[in-house]
């Protein structure tokens, strides 16, 4: 007869929670002065977008948001954000007299640069930094965009709070009242970046893997404010809490980059000889979880959904297509596959 005890260990065995991944070095801070997202959010917190939609003109901060804030379209759901925005944009405290933002811009936690764009012509971004944070679950990404100056180099150290330049309105479309930083949180999509741009673009890639394409982001407002009621909370951790908005099914060709860098994505038995893999997506494309699968597919298919009336397209970023049960990839979702699964 087994022992209580054992029972217990056999119970715990089960229940067990995912590996610990990514002990964070502490929660990470905000890059500027601007605190008012623990105070509320709001117009004081996010940079505003000027929106024209069906002829009244105003000054949404909703759009300053992470997620589908901008072109609104009315859809069999209401009303909806179809373009997707990848960060957050977080408005100045202090100008000088003709209006220049002041602020200074910091790293939100211990890191390494890894990507310093200096041209404000070569990215929608402008002037951007990108610091490489190693938390114990696969390097992590913050990106720092729109900046007027840029006070680091690629390779330095950081520690969180240091300076990285000063926050400006570089970059395509953002007028000196409309200065900001856009800041994301991201994982890296594919360390060969710049081979599958090169297949796909005829434009040139001035920024090797720290293209913002190759970067899937998170919401940071999200999770700053998760890190407030629990500062322990890793990025694995919060990560699981995005809801699954797709999944697609892929012939296995070998392990997954993606995998091998992000072990905390994998669930299942990775060793069994299944002929798929099935990665659940968010509705933006961060992965959120690669599983083995058993249904043989010779290209890559959309395996679930979740049910909406309006167009696949509007919640997907358009990587799918169709309506109801009939989904499939789009051309873009196609080539977005490719980059996820390495196969370009
Ligand atoms: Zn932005």
């Amino acid at each position: 007869m087994k022992s209580p005890a054992r029972s217990l260990l056999c119970l715990l065995a089960i229940v067990a929670p995912l590996p610990a991944w990514g002990a964070s070095p502490g929660p990470i801070s905000l890059p500027t002065v601007n605190d008012h997202l623990y105070h509320g959010g709001g117009d004081k917190f996010y940079m505003f977008v000027h929106r024209n939609f069906e002829g009244q003109a105003s000054r949404a901060w909703t759009a300053g948001k992470y997620g589908f804030v901008r072109n609104l379209k009315r859809t069999e759901d209401g009303l909806i954000g179809t373009r997707f925005h990848e960060g957050i944009d977080i408005k100045p405290i202090k100008r000088d007299r003709s209006g220049k933002p002041l602020d200074e811009v910091v790293a939100i936690a211990p890191g390494v640069i890894a990507y310093t764009n200096m041209s404000s012509s070569r990215s929608n971004y402008g002037k951007y930094v990108v610091v490489e944070h190693l938390w114990g679950c696969g390097p992590v990404f913050s990106l720092y965009a729109h900046l007027s100056d840029v006070a680091v180099k690629a390779g330095q150290r950081v520690t969180q709070g240091q300076s990285l330049g000063k926050l400006g309105y570089t970059g395509a479309g953002i007028s000196r009242e409309r200065a900001h930083l856009h800041l994301e949180l991201n994982l890296l999509l594919s360390t060969r970046f710049s081979v599958w741009h090169d297949k796909h673009f005829g434009t040139k890639n001035y920024h090797g893997k720290h293209n913002g394409i190759n970067m899937a982001g998170l919401d940071i407002a999200a999770f700053y404010m998760a890190q407030q009621r629990n500062k322990s909370l890793t990025l694995p951790g919060f990560a699981q809490t995005i809801p699954v908005h797709y999944k697609v099914t892929v012939p296995r060709h070998g392990p997954l980059e993606m995998v091998t860098r992000y072990p905390w994505l994998a669930r299942g038995d990775h060793r069994s000889r299944s002929p798929s893999w099935e990665i659940s997506f968010s509705a933006s494309g961060f992965p959120l979880v690669v599983s083995p699968s058993s249904r043989a597919v010779s290209e890559p298919r959309v395996s679930s959904i979740r049910q909406c009336r309006s167009k696949h397209e509007y919640r997907t970023k358009g990587f799918i297509s169709g309506t109801g049960y009939r989904a499939t990839l789009s051309k873009t979702g196609k080539r977005f596959i490719e980059l996820v699964t390495g196969t370009f």
